[in-house]
């Protein structure tokens, strides 16, 4: 059976200036999609263009359902050094609902392969960081095995990011890497667009495709079924009312 997502768990709005499109927008095109789901994941403030920390204080005034899609408030993070910081604080943190944690060029003081392994094997043991973003490229080089199996044991999700697969050299090769470990050690994961346009919302054809090619397992892909990702939330967040 062909395999369809069932929420996209990392998209941007406009409130990013490299973004284009409103929150409005998006959950409309995930509504055309198909989607059940959708995480707002701006990026958080460190970012040269982010976010403001207000944007992410106001999130609550928001529906749930937005366009018939249920909407999680979330951020996209950046880890910004070897000891895994994230550049938000932690009083932030835990008032979000999906929290994506990630390396990015222009955050990232530390970029040798011990340092990204030092990072990311201290992000593993932060309990508000839900989703490992895009650890697929080749600018943040890690040991790719021990770290996921830290990853898995924290209970950390490993993201297939669309938009690394189409403008991140060694993305591929790195994503089917990382596909073949999340199978052998029974890792979950989720595939998102990563989406800066609202059009891309909920297309991930190059993800899929590796997905097909590996023959990765559809059970370990949490966004291939809505209720999982509602289960998921609910029960690691128990405050909120209703998703
Ligand atoms: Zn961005
Ligand atoms: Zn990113």
């Amino acid at each position: 059976m062909e395999l369809r997502l069932e929420a996209d768990l990392h998209t941007h709005t406009m409130v990013s200036d490299h973004a284009y499109s409103t929150l409005k927008e998006n959950c409309a095109s995930a509504a055309e999609a198909g989607l059940k789901g959708l995480a707002v994941t701006d990026h958080s403030p460190g970012t040269p263009d982010g976010a403001h920390i207000l944007h992410f204080i106001n999130l609550s005034v928001l529906p749930r359902r937005i366009c018939g899609v249920s909407v999680l408030q979330g951020v996209e993070a950046n880890i910004t050094d070897r000891t895994g910081a994230l550049d938000m604080e932690e009083r932030h943190l835990k008032r979000l609902e999906w929290i994506v944690a990630s390396m990015h060029n222009r955050c990232m003081k530390d970029k040798s392969f011990e340092d990204c392994t030092s990072a990311y094997n201290a992000v593993a043991e932060n309990p508000y960081v839900d989703v490992i973003g895009h650890c697929t490229t080749n600018d943040f080089p890690f040991d790719c095995e021990p770290v996921l199996k830290k990853f898995n044991e924290y209970g950390k999700i490993i993201e297939i990011n669309e938009s690394s697969l189409v403008y991140k050299k060694g993305a591929v090769e790195n994503s089917i890497e990382i596909l073949r470990l999340c199978k052998k050690y029974e890792i979950p994961i989720v595939i998102d667009s990563d989406s800066h346009f609202c059009d891309l919302i909920g297309k991930t054809p190059n993800a899929l495709r590796l997905i097909a090619d590996t023959d990765f397992p559809q059970w370990l892909i949490l966004n291939a079924d809505w209720e999982r990702v509602r289960e998921y939330v609910l029960k690691k967040r128990p405050w909120i009312a209703e998703l």
